[in-house]
């Protein structure tokens, strides 16, 4: 499998050459060069893991250990159950994907948790070591840092806006011990920590000889690890391979529902990939009128982790619409700089939703401790604030005779306060995280100060 840039200006490259990498080198984003295709009826008995190794073989072939890989990420032991990601039925006919019974309690965790080790072989393997610096506003830097503790030839440098996440987000983030992991407290916002990884990585000289990667969500194998929870899905909610199912996704960057477009793109039986977002609405602006209009600023809202101005990973589906043309998405993404926005509406490659597959809608924070509430007492379940936006979005679109799957992608336990004012009451909470404000933490809290930074990452170097 070669893997081509979405912006048709770069070398095709293998599987493992694009894992430890960002961007293409013309700026764009890697995609295989074309979809494989799936025989449902072979996966469908198999085990989570097996699925996963049966489906990432279809994208890795460089990596002979693949298949261990799989076996040893995908474990009862660390997601909770053997199915991994369970489908529990609310009603007939609708259901909610578990995605969050990972360490950390978030979707992320599913391929980031592949990601650490697929990471640590590839570096063991070429006798390397790097150094990951992110910014996290909360789920992702956790799940990375979950992912990566005590992992050979790693590092993680995790800036945090100080005094901004939630408590238990903190707790989860700074009581971490392992001698690899470097939490940062920046004083100032979650903008001011993307600004210091990108002064970081715009010093090349620097990037090049501490080896600074990342892990963020236009990474591919991200993308990849979550296509397999959708064939999961499928399969736990239908009986033949005939049957169509509808999937709700909460969304942000657009890295989960992106992964229903590919699996569908194999060939799995998907009538309707339902995009939700909150009020930050960029892409259900463009699904429902072809408008794409990125924002100067997101929005804080309760459901923080689809708080984004632009969609990063956008750029793959973009490629996939406008007919595979990396020069039609450059030129798309120019008049983006330029003007903040495209308009693809007039466009032929603008297919009319639903046409495309996609129906979208917004939710807001009233919707969402609606939601919250209705679920809980008309089936006894309590989500969370993300998973509620999709089930909002979900059931405007729920069509009869249609199984309807809404991924449920993080616990209500770590968004308390949303909770709390959705039910009265403080969510439930898993037996291991009994008490985990009271563990010890630690943090090393600093200036907004790119100098400082570096040298910080220089002398944990040595
Ligand atoms: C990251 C995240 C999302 C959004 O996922 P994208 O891949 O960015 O679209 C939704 N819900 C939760 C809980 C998340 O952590």
């Amino acid at each position: 499998m070669q893997y081509v840039s979405t912006r048709g200006n770069a070398p095709a490259r293998r599987f493992s050459e694009i894992l430890l990498e960002g961007l293409a080198p013309d700026g764009g984003l890697y995609v295989p060069e074309s979809f494989p295709k799936v025989d449902l009826a072979f996966l469908r008995n198999l085990s989570y893991a097996d699925l996963a190794s049966a489906i990432l073989s279809k994208f890795v072939d460089d990596i002979p250990d693949l298949e261990n890989i799989a076996q040893k990420t995908y474990q009862a032991r660390v997601f909770g159950s053997a199915d991994i990601t369970p489908l529990k039925t609310l009603e007939p006919g609708l259901h909610l994907l578990a995605l969050s019974n990972g360490p950390t309690l978030a979707f992320k965790d599913i391929a980031l948790q592949l990601l650490g080790n697929l990471f640590e072989f590839v570096l063991s393997k070429n006798k390397q070591a790097m150094n990951i610096l992110g910014a996290t506003s909360g789920d992702t830097g956790t799940a990375a840092e979950y992912a990566m503790r005590g992992k050979k030839g790693i590092r993680v440098f995790m800036l945090s806006p100080h005094g901004r996440m939630s408590p238990f987000q903190r707790a989860q983030m700074y009581s971490l011990q392992d001698a690899n992991i470097h939490n940062l407290a920046v004083k100032g916002t979650f903008d001011d920590c993307q600004d210091l990884v990108k002064k970081v990585n715009a010093d090349a000289a620097f990037k090049a000889k501490y080896r600074i990667g990342a892990v963020n969500s236009i990474n591919w194998a991200r993308v990849a690890a979550q296509v397999v929870y959708y064939f999961k899905g499928y399969f736990a909610a239908t009986r033949t391979n005939s049957e169509k199912v509808s999937f709700a996704v909460p969304t942000g960057n657009f890295g989960n529902i992106y992964a229903g477009h590919v699996a569908r793109s194999m060939g799995l039986p998907v009538r309707r990939l339902i995009l939700a977002t909150n009020e930050n609405n960029v892409l259900e602006e463009f699904f429902a009128a072809g408008k794409y209009r990125v924002r100067k600023k997101a929005r804080e809202t309760s459901s923080p982790s689809m708080d984004i101005s632009k969609a990063s990973n956008f750029e793959r589906y973009l490629f996939d619409l406008v007919g595979r043309d990396g020069a039609r998405v450059k030129e798309l993404l120019r008049r983006l700089d330029a003007d903040g926005e495209f308009d693809l509406a007039s466009s032929a490659f603008y297919r009319k939703v639903p046409d495309t597959g996609f129906v979208a809608g917004k939710s807001s924070h009233s919707d969402r401790l609606a939601t919250i509430k209705q679920v809980f007492s008309r089936y006894e379940t309590m989500i969370d604030p993300h998973t509620a936006d999709g089930v909002r979005v979900g059931l405007q679109y729920r069509e009869p005779g249609v199984p309807l799957v809404c991924l449920e992608t993080a616990l209500p336990v770590k968004f308390a306060q949303t909770i709390r004012a959705a039910l009265g009451r403080d969510p439930e909470r898993p037996a291991e995280f009994v008490g985990l404000e009271k563990r010890p933490q630690r943090c090393e809290l600093i200036e907004p100060d790119a100098d400082f930074l570096k040298r910080y990452i220089e002398k944990k170097s040595t």
